[in-house]
């Protein structure tokens, strides 16, 4: 049977044996926690605290600034040791609060909520995910709040929880839709009824069929449809995901509510249940720990953790680190070293000792990049227009549609760097 895909594409490796079969373990909190004001897409939140001023694990540390941002909770209980500028593993300097534990643990009071009572108040499930600082988890950190709101003039019809994760190496999503699948669809249930959408899909990579089983048994009770869909990267992105399921196709430039769909990543969802039920902020997540360490795992960490205490806790290196990559090593992000702390978007750590860097020859004219784009661009030609400093050609050849999945450079035999150019183009672009 041919499943569900779209145009274009690449088949990497997979490397999931590493941590597929390794449950979720918890790590001890940290004893000091690096949490930056700007975790998500949009303007950074401001900050609610003051040095020495008392908190506990759920305080409100920082309040979102404008339509999209995000609110920042405190991941321990402590004292506020400090505000300032730290390195932030998504590439630029963000302002943190610096967190000093007190050992104690001690929660901002939770209270549990009948999930049914929420039935009739969408309102009051997007009001309750706005103010718990949800972002999407499957690394783009959009705030959730925002897309469970589209326009008035744009009704969501189609949801679709996304648990392909297709990115080499990362099995976080696979584990919470094996441990929690329950949670995930009464969250998927959640988000339906915040945007009154009428169809619900779960969309799983058929390389999964534990998953699909575990989901299948119960997804009918939540008014979800398992969609299994072909193992292919990136299988997992928004538009490709909206395509193979629904053969909508949202235009350039546009958004998924511009088709009338909304994607959420698995564990986006299951964070949406718990905030609704607990009303627990978002002050934990699981992260996949693997590559060239010695017993790579799924770890719940507590936002703010630094990436040096997942590593020791998997058992150090493995040799020598060359790259330590915040992601997977599609789209992932390297790192000048592992004093970065964990963020809302670190679904995994790789850390790849061997990594031989691209090689960036001339390209051959080949035409494979062509092939892989799920956009349908002209990697080469755009890659050579960004080379050349030409960036309103870059553009006009569809430079900003590109969404960084690095299909074309995976597949190219000259090894060109192209995601790394089309990130500068970007830059250069939007700047200008
Ligand atoms: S041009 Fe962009 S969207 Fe197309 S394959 Fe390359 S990275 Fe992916
Ligand atoms: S795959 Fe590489 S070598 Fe081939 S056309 Fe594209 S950029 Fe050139």
């Amino acid at each position: 049977m041919g499943f569900l895909t779209f145009k274009g594409g690449v088949h990497p490796p997979g490397i999931k044996e590493l941590t597929q079969e390794k449950a979720i373990t918890k790590l001890p909190s940290p004893k000091l926690a690096v949490i930056p004001l700007s975790q998500h897409l949009g303007a950074p939140a401001k900050p609610l605290v003051e040095p020495k001023n008392p908190v506990k694990i759920g305080t409100k540390i920082g309040e979102l600034q404008g339509r999209i941002s995000a609110n920042i909770h405190s991941s321990i209980s402590g004292i506020v040791k400090s505000i300032e500028p730290r390195f932030h593993p998504a590439g630029f300097t963000a302002l943190s609060v610096i967190i000093e534990s007190d050992g104690e643990g001690e929660w901002e009071p939770q209270e549990e909520q009948d999930i049914d009572s929420l039935a009739s108040k969408e309102s009051e499930i997007i009001e309750r995910v706005k103010e718990a600082g949800i972002v999407g988890l499957g690394g783009a950190a959009f705030p959730t709040h925002v897309k469970l709101a589209p326009p008035q003039d744009k009704p969501v019809d189609l949801v679709i929880l996304n648990g392909c994760e297709c990115e080499p190496y990362l099995t976080s999503d696979y584990r919470l839709m094996l441990e929690h699948p329950r949670e995930i669809l009464l969250g998927g249930k959640l988000i339906m009824r915040a945007l009154n959408a009428t169809k619900g899909y779960i969309a799983v990579e058929d390389n999964k069929p534990q998953a699909i089983e575990k989901l299948t048994a119960l997804a009918q009770e939540f008014g979800f449809e398992v969609s299994v869909v072909q193992t292919k990267y990136p299988q997992g992105g928004e538009k490709q995901l909206i395509y193979a399921i629904s053969n909508r196709e949202v235009p350039a430039g546009g958004l998924p509510f511009d088709v009338g769909a909304c994607v959420q990543n698995v564990g986006t969802a299951l964070a949406i249940y718990e905030t609704c039920k607990f009303r627990k902020p978002l002050v934990e997540r699981v992260v996949t720990v693997t590559g060239d360490i010695r017993e790579p795992q799924n770890l719940l960490v507590r936002i703010g953790t630094p990436f040096k205490e997942l590593i020791e806790f998997c058992g150090g290196y493995i040799g020598e680190p060359e790259k330590i990559i915040m992601g997977g090593p599609m789209m992932g992000i390297a790192q000048p070293d592992d004093n970065v702390p964990v963020v809302k978007a670190t679904s995994g750590i790789l850390v790849q000792s061997k990594m031989s860097l691209p090689l960036d020859e001339p390209c051959i004219r080949c035409g494979s990049c062509i092939d892989a784009c799920p956009m349908g661009l002209l990697p080469a030609k755009i890659g050579d227009y960004i080379t050349a400093k030409k960036f309103d050609l870059a553009k006009e050849f569809g430079l900003l549609d590109c969404i960084e999945c690095g299909s074309c450079a995976w597949t190219c035999p000259s090894r060109r760097n192209l995601v790394h150019l089309f990130k500068y183009g970007k830059l250069m672009t939007t700047n200008n």
